[in-house]
């Protein structure tokens, strides 16, 4: 049996078509079912639905074989854990190119980030990605407080928490509805297939093939954009 581990949204939307290119096709639909394992079309695979930052556990810990997860989960997972209890990390073959966006700073309108951060000012900044906001201003030389917030980041400056945040940006609607501009683009994302490397070892055939497949797609679909 293959295990793969999926958030449910945009990931899992996006990586059906490429799952389709490997001859799998989910048969329940996540929003209308509340199984958390979802049968396919192939006796031996079949698909758990975890929280998004959950899928590197899975995955790493052999509770799946495979899972996908954007590269910002991806690196606080690692700042976090470390190579993990089993010391084996995760192998990550491919960039599937899905759920594309953006880790940006964001502050509200009228506040002068610029300014602050040449005057050298001690800003807050409210994040759930910490490690990557950490190894940014480190970089820039910005000293920053940290507050670590698990949702709803936009409202961290409204409310006076935060000067600023970091989050991730799409089409930059929900900045806009909050009043806030985006003023540093720190790095895009995309979500990455992620592997169990003893997995792989185990059912290197069945992996090997999945992971061909879906590469295949991918580069089907960028000679089509
Ligand atoms: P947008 O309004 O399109 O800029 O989307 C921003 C909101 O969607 C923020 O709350 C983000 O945390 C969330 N978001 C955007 N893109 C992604 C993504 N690829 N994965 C997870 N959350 C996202």
């Amino acid at each position: 049996m293959i295990t793969l581990a999926l958030s449910k949204g945009r990931i899992f939307d996006e990586t059906l078509p490429l799952l389709a290119r490997a001859g799998i096709e989910v048969a329940e639909d996540p929003n209308t079912s509340r199984k958390l394992i979802l049968a396919t079309n192939q006796p031996d695979v079949r698909v758990v639905l975890v929280r998004a930052t959950d899928v590197p556990t899975y995955v790493e810990y052999g509770g799946a074989d495979l899972g996908v997860a954007g590269l910002d989960t991806l690196i606080e997972h690692t700042a976090q854990w470390g190579q993990g209890l089993t010391g084996g990390g995760l192998y990550r073959p491919l960039d599937l190119g899905i759920a594309r966006c953006r880790v940006s700073v964001a502050v509200p309108e009228g506040f002068d980030y610029r300014a602050a951060v040449r005057q050298g000012s001690r800003l807050r900044v409210a994040t759930k990605y910490t490690a990557i906001a950490r190894d940014f201003f480190a970089e820039k030389g910005v000293h920053v407080d940290l507050i670590k917030l698990y949702g709803s980041m936009e409202l961290a400056p409204l409310t006076g928490l935060a000067d600023a945040i970091v989050d991730l940006v799409s089409t930059g609607n929900t900045l806009k509805a909050n009043h806030l501009v985006e003023v540093e683009r720190i790095m895009d994302i995309s979500s990455r297939l992620v592997v169990n490397p003893a997995a792989l070892k185990l059912k290197r055939e069945r992996i090997r093939s999945l992971i061909d497949a879906m590469a295949a797609a991918i580069s089907e679909r960028e000679c089509q954009a």
